[in-house]
């Protein structure tokens, strides 16, 4: 476990990267669809019940939210997406801040991506897989809700999802979660040291998380 994630906090909420807060230091994004776990996960990792209720207040579903660690680390919770009945013009407009965050965003240094292990790559996904492939940004993979299955149903959708992902061109990882049983927290804190420390820029300005 690594406590300096417990002290996240608050900044801002943004529909754009231009009101987003300055480019500088390191940031971790949380992406998944909606209902998938994420907010559940970020509470869980942060040990704050409160903190991703934030993140869906209304009006701020569709937007980046971003919480400061330290000075000079962030997570950000990236608007989800999946409802049925989502119409064209919300859709492409989801997908171009999308776009444009990941593409552009310089002190992005990994993706956090939560699926529901009983339901793991939808669309929404391998949307997510192939724009990290694109711009090789390290991706970790929760398959959250692991309560929900028999433990060797789990492990074999863990199993099936690393071999699906084998070839994808950037780092990956993936891990079984359950926000309701606190399980996999220790491997998912690892997994965000590493995405955070592994990452080039100003090394010499940026503590390494303890
Ligand atoms: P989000 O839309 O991705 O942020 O999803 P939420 O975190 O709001 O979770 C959606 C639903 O799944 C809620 O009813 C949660 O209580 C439930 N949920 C989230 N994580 C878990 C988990 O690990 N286990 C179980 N059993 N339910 C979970």
């Amino acid at each position: 476990m690594n406590p300096i994630y417990h002290q996240a906090k608050f900044i801002n909420s943004s529909p754009h990267i231009r009101n987003a807060p300055a480019d500088q230091g390191l940031e971790v994004a949380f992406a998944g669809r909606s209902n998938a776990g994420k907010s559940s996960a970020i509470n869980t990792l942060t040990q704050q019940n409160a903190l991703a209720r934030i993140s869906k207040t209304p009006g701020r579903t569709q937007m980046l939210n971003f919480f400061e660690i330290n000075a000079e680390l962030r997570f950000v919770d990236l608007p989800g997406y999946g409802y049925a009945k989502v119409p064209a013009d919300v859709k492409k407009k989801w997908h171009e801040m999308m776009e444009h965050y990941l593409t552009h965003r310089k002190s992005l240094c990994g993706i956090i991506l939560v699926m529901d292990v009983r339901h793991p790559l939808t669309e929404f996904d391998r949307q997510m897989v192939e724009w990290c492939q694109h711009t090789h940004l390290p991706l970790h993979i929760l398959l959250t809700k692991a309560d929900k299955l028999a433990y060797g149903a789990a492990k074999s959708t863990l199993l099936q999802v690393r071999k699906e992902l084998k070839d994808v061109g950037c780092p990956l990882t993936v891990q079984l979660f359950s926000s309701l049983k606190k399980t996999g927290i220790d491997e998912v804190h690892e997994a965000l040291d590493n995405l955070f420390s592994r990452a080039e820029p100003d090394q010499s300005e940026i503590s390494a998380p303890s």
